[in-house]
């Protein structure tokens, strides 16, 4: 059965689609990988995801945000945002950082946003998002080539 995910911890069923999202430990299917190495390097309220739409079977892997203070739980899916892992590059000092960068387009989960601290500017050189373009809720430095 090529579509199943196998070991996604909690299954968020949506009006719209199904979110599902993965604990450490789980396995992690390839689409998802990329994101899971990121996320792996960050403390436990980043957690890989994958969220398909009822019209659609594709499944696209995105990071599920809890705020500060809650974890992952079955039902529970208040405050949670959705976003994307981007590569970014500072305007100013060229520093380059993994970004997780916040899908407000996403029903639900985008009008969340208010429950999560944005990280605004280039932590490396400290000039300000006007001026570094960088602007995500977590940045870890890229290491290696
Ligand atoms: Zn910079």
């Amino acid at each position: 059965m090529p579509d199943d995910v196998p070991g996604a911890r909690w299954r968020f069923a949506l009006a719209w689609g199904t979110l599902e999202v993965f604990a450490d430990g789980d396995t992690i299917p390839a689409v998802l990988r990329p994101t899971a190495a990121v996320l792996a390097r960050l403390d436990g309220r980043f957690r890989p995801a994958l969220l398909s739409y009822h019209r659609s079977p594709t499944r696209i892997p995105l990071a599920a945000v809890w705020p500060t203070g809650l974890v992952p739980a079955e039902n529970q899916l208040e405050g949670v945002v959705l976003a994307e892992v981007h590569d970014l590059t500072c305007q100013c000092c060229a520093a380059r950082f993994h970004g997780v960068y916040p899908d407000g387009g996403i029903p639900h989960f985008g009008s969340q946003l208010s429950a999560h601290r944005l990280v605004n500017g280039c932590p490396s050189c400290g000039s300000d998002f006007a001026r570094s373009r960088i602007q995500s809720l977590a940045l870890l430095p890229v290491t290696g080539h």
